[in-house]
């Protein structure tokens, strides 16, 4: 799908789409939110595989806020390895926010989103990088399966899937998350769109360009613990359906149009009954059913109705994405228009 507009220049845009491409410098870019006890160990998986393949990179971690000691491993990391480099928010933004910012203070021609707790296992990037050279803009590490996850959590992420694909026009590949290799074409286009609520997976499937998937298989949470509780979950897969679709407002209207048109044929009905058979006085069941029924229908659009507005108000407000209160070996990007410093 290619909905939008490459950015950049037809040249430039050409230039990139040849299979040869030149990296000169990749970027890594970690979100980070209690990860202090992961970090060493990602750093120790990660670089080997780095260094083999791209010996020019940097390590963007993106500490998200945390309420333990993840900013003073990184910046260690940092003091120890000036290819690794950290933002430090001024509180928890969520992961959303993290990888945005990531994204903005990467430099690379290539720049790779991953997780901290290495359930996106390194030796997969090669390959993703492989992929890359051939052309591709945009390299989706797609899990295999869900083993690690609990079955109820698989079924909701299945039935959502479903329902996101109903819904929304934006594609997005079952079982991909957020472990994803990007051209610098594409991390212009996601860094160029102005909205505030990040539902990253959309809106990487929005921008379009040349996307492929590639199979990986999760690995287990090497240390800590996930940050995303049920309700974390819910709240994320409502801001994405809402970010990437108008169909919760319209169906009130298809709802509203059927509930008169069978309305309208029930009054005609009444008015012949009421003249052929005389008045019928009870009804008392039956009003009373139509009133409370129609009644919660339109609460329940006005919620919806409400929720949108809510989004609005929050899109307008223009505050930034994130805050930043600290870097370690980063300037403030160009293109940070956002006044998040
Ligand atoms: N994360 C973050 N901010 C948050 C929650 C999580 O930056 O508010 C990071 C976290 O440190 C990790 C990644 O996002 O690197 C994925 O989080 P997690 O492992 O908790 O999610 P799961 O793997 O269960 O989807
Ligand atoms: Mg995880």
């Amino acid at each position: 799908m290619r909905t939008a507009q490459p950015l950049a220049s037809n040249s430039q845009d050409q230039r990139r789409r040849t299979s040869d491409r030149r990296l000169d410098l990749l970027s890594v870019v970690v979100p980070c939110y209690n990860e202090s006890d992961g970090l060493e160990r990602l750093y120790a998986a990660l670089t080997p595989v780095l260094e083999s393949i791209a010996p020019n990179h940097e390590i963007i971690l993106v500490d998200d806020g945390s309420r333990d000691d993840t900013f003073t491993v990184a910046r260690r990391l940092a003091a120890a390895d000036s290819r690794v480099k950290a933002v430090r928010f001024a509180r928890n933004f969520g992961k959303e926010a993290g990888m945005a910012a990531g994204l903005r203070h990467a430099s690379g021609d290539a720049v790779l989103l991953m997780d901290a707790d290495l359930q996106h296992p390194p030796e997969v990037i090669p390959e993703m990088l492989d992929r890359w050279r051939d052309g591709i803009d945009m390299v989706i590490a797609v899990r295999r399966d869900r083993g690690t996850d609990s079955w109820p959590r698989r079924m909701i992420s299945l039935a959502y899937y479903r329902v996101f694909q109903a819904m929304s026009e934006v594609r997005i590949p079952r079982g991909a998350g957020d472990f994803r290799l990007f051209d610098r074409v594409v991390v212009d286009a996601i860094a160029s769109l102005p909205e505030r609520n990040r539902f990253m997976k959309g809106i990487t499937s929005w921008v379009g360009f040349r996307q492929e998937c590639l199979p990986f298989d999760v690995g287990v949470r090497a240390t800590g613990r996930s940050a995303w509780g049920l309700l974390g979950l819910v709240r994320y897969a409502w801001d994405g359906l809402t970010s990437f679709s108008t169909l919760p407002l319209r169906i009130w209207s298809v709802l509203g149009i059927v509930i008169a048109g069978f309305a309208a044929f029930y009054g005609i009905w009444l008015v012949v009954r009421t003249t052929v058979f005389g008045i019928d006085v009870p009804g008392y069941a039956s009003l009373m059913v139509s009133t409370l029924f129609l009644g919660g229908v339109q609460l329940i659009s006005l919620g919806v109705l409400g929720e949108y507005v809510g989004r609005i108000f929050l899109e307008v407000k223009k505050r930034p994405i994130y805050l930043i209160a600290d870097r370690v070996g980063l300037d403030a990007p160009e293109s940070d228009a956002d006044g998040s410093d």
